[in-house]
């Protein structure tokens, strides 16, 4: 594994602190002051559109043949870049890089399972965007978390369509979405293997409800329910075709989707922890307390552990983009990530004594905003059960 950053991704990182600074984390205070999602409309969602940001990765094919490089072709670097821009970006509000625009969590998923048409339909609007748009993937419902195998939500055929029922909630930037990727269930009595996706444009008949979440932290970005009442959408929005032949249809998918993005939220953790800990420093030195062996050596402990997990996030993603099996380490990072970077806040509230309790200080943000990031993408119990199902070789 190569650990040299290219001058390519240190300019990216470099550009994303400057922003950081300037615009992310002053607009991330105001949304937590406030206590609201930064409103569609508001002007910094129109800039990132203007500078370039907001669009897809995927790409209308050419029709050229690639030429093959000489020693064959060269592996894509696009998980550890995105794992060291998750970093940078989560260090100054993970709200707010969450709230921005673009297609966000199902592009994964679209780009390995959709079919050509519904590339051009669904991610071709996200190519050179005229506004700021959003799309999102609801598979959490009222009584269905962790358990992503017990969704209610049901798909059934009508003639040229498919009929949804069912309830979504914590739904991230549902009400503002072009599309929504909702995972619904063919029969409640088959499990996993009949779970389809299927794309639900904004406006159809069936679908509403939409209800803002109240939320302790990450109030830059909206979590939103919804519902689904007899909600027809055509038989060409269920992904990959009617001709898709993968056997377990949706859950595959959506379980590749988290093998991606696992690492993705533990570097998020990571930044969060590394913040915390850079104000929790700046704090101590003003107050004199760095002469103290016990403060030094818990703030290195915590330095040490963010270093550790940093490099668990990596090799998670270094295996993704050699496309190779990375469950297990995904489910690491993850697990290892979410929980020192919520002692690094943990940390910085303790030594800041009653100023964190006042609530106006970053590191209790941080520490409010961290605490979601354990749940999202599986929760530190369901990493466990993954990892320890597979040490001991048990089937899924
Ligand atoms: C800020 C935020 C954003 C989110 N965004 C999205 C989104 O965009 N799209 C989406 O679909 N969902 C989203 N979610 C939902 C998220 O994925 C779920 O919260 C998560 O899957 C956990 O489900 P749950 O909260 O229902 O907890 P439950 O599944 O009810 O679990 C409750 C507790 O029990 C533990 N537990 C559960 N099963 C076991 C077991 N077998 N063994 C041991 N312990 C167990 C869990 O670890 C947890 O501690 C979001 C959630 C939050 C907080």
């Amino acid at each position: 594994m190569d650990f040299e950053v290219d001058k390519g991704i240190q300019g990216a990182i470099q550009m994303v602190r400057e922003r950081g600074r300037t615009e992310m984390r002053p607009i991330g205070l105001e949304a937590d002051r406030l206590g609201r999602p930064i409103p569609v409309d508001d002007p910094y969602f129109a800039r990132v559109i203007e500078r370039g940001e907001g669009r897809t990765r995927w790409r209308r094919p050419s029709g050229k043949k690639k030429k093959e490089k000489k020693g064959g072709p060269r592996r894509s670097r696009v998980t550890v870049m995105s794992i060291l821009m998750a970093e940078e970006l989560a260090y100054w509000d993970r709200g707010v890089m969450v709230a921005n625009p673009g297609v966000g969590l199902p592009e994964a998923s679209v780009i390995a399972a959709g079919t050509d048409e519904q590339k051009e339909r669904f991610l071709g609007p996200f190519l050179e965007p005229d506004r700021p748009r959003w799309a999102c993937f609801a598979i959490t419902e009222p009584g269905c978390g962790s358990d992503v195998a017990a969704i209610q939500t049901t798909a059934r055929k009508d003639g040229d369509h498919w009929v949804l029922n069912g309830a979504k909630c914590f739904i991230g930037g549902a009400s503002r979405s072009d599309w929504i990727l909702v995972q619904a269930t063919l029969d409640r009595s088959k499990g996993r293997e009949a779970h389809r996706s299927f794309f639900v444009e904004q406006g159809t008949p069936g679908l509403g409800d939409f209800r803002i979440e109240k939320k302790m932290g990450l109030k830059a970005y909206e979590s939103t329910s919804f519902t689904l009442r007899d909600c027809r959408v055509p038989a060409a929005n269920l992904l990959g075709g009617e001709k898709r032949k993968e056997k377990s249809g949706g859950f595959k998918t959506t379980m590749q989707t988290f093998n991606a993005g696992r690492p993705i939220v533990a570097a998020n953790c990571v930044g969060m922890g590394r913040a915390a800990l850079d104000e929790a420093l700046a704090f101590a030195r003003e107050h004199d307390l760095l002469g103290d062996t016990r403060v030094r050596d818990r703030l290195e402990l915590a330095a040490r552990k963010l270093k550790m997990a940093r490099l668990l996030c990596l090799r998670a993603g270094w295996l993704a983009d050699e496309q190779r099996p990375n469950i297990v380490e995904a489910s690491m990072s993850k697990a290892i990530a979410a929980q020192v970077g919520l002692d690094a806040t943990s940390l910085g509230m303790e030594l800041i004594g009653i100023v964190g309790a006042r609530g106006d200080h970053l590191i209790e943000k941080l520490y409010r905003d961290i605490k979601a990031l354990d749940m999202v993408e599986g929760t530190g119990q369901i990493q466990r059960i993954i990892m320890g199902r597979k040490l001991v070789d048990l089937p899924r």
